[in-house]
């Protein structure tokens, strides 16, 4: 079994692509003041961020035809056809920090999710062998239920600091995120409710929704 079918990490280098902040990314360009959706919005940037917290890690071996689990060398949906084969689906989601802002950041690709998780190609490969047990492996911030070896493996590795790290992203918005158009459309049920502490007291405030983000290339900080 291989890497799976994701994109391959190519196109251009990191140090190929504008540098920005988070904030940049977040707030609304001045050239564009008129547009719904804006062009800095649209691009590919580089940032240079710290991962905080694993939000979630999704491995699973998916059905070539229907998109059902595979397990057991075979699709589990009965009305499904004989000549299909098992396709790995891996989605990542982390927080990243840069002191300008925080954002979510989601990885589809099966490379990127095995260098995020700074596992070798043969480390990567032995736990897709793993999920043949189970079809489906899903790690969150509050842990894993599942009872795998491998799961528990992972569970620690998402919270270890060898991958909550400085490194740089190559990053676009995401346009399915719901906040996509945010400042454009202010609704107050959109921003998150905060616990801000100032001295000995602490307050509530209202604050911008979390930017999202999709990462297209990896690289370590030196
Ligand atoms: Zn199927």
């Amino acid at each position: 079994r291989s890497y799976g079918q994701g994109r391959a990490v190519q196109g251009p280098t990191l140090s190929e692509l504008p540098q920005v902040l988070l904030a940049d990314l977040f707030l609304p360009s001045s050239e564009a003041p008129d547009e719904t959706v804006l062009p800095i919005q649209h691009g590919l940037y580089v940032v240079e961020c710290h991962i905080c917290m694993f939000f979630q890690l999704i491995i699973k071996t998916v059905c070539s035809h229907c998109g059902e689990i595979f397990l057991d060398s075979k699709c589990q949906s009965k009305q499904c056809r004989e000549d299909v084969h098992p396709v790995l689906v891996v989605k990542a989601i982390v927080l990243v920090d840069d002191g300008s802002n925080q954002a979510t950041v989601s990885f589809h690709d099966a490379i990127l999710v095995a260098r995020l998780l700074t596992l070798t190609e043969k480390q990567w490969n032995d736990i897709s062998e793993g999920l043949s047990d189970c079809g489906r492996l899903v790690i969150t911030k509050d842990g894993t239920d599942s009872r795998l070896p491998i799961a528990k493996l992972l569970n620690c590795l998402c919270s270890s600091l060898l991958v909550l790290r400085p490194c740089k992203l190559a990053v676009v918005r995401d346009k399915k995120s719901p906040t996509q158009n945010l400042i454009n459309k202010k609704a107050m049920d959109e921003f998150q409710i905060r616990q801000v502490k100032i001295a000995k007291t602490s307050v509530q405030t209202w604050s911008l929704p979390l930017l999202s983000l999709a990462c297209f290339a990896l690289e370590e900080v030196n």
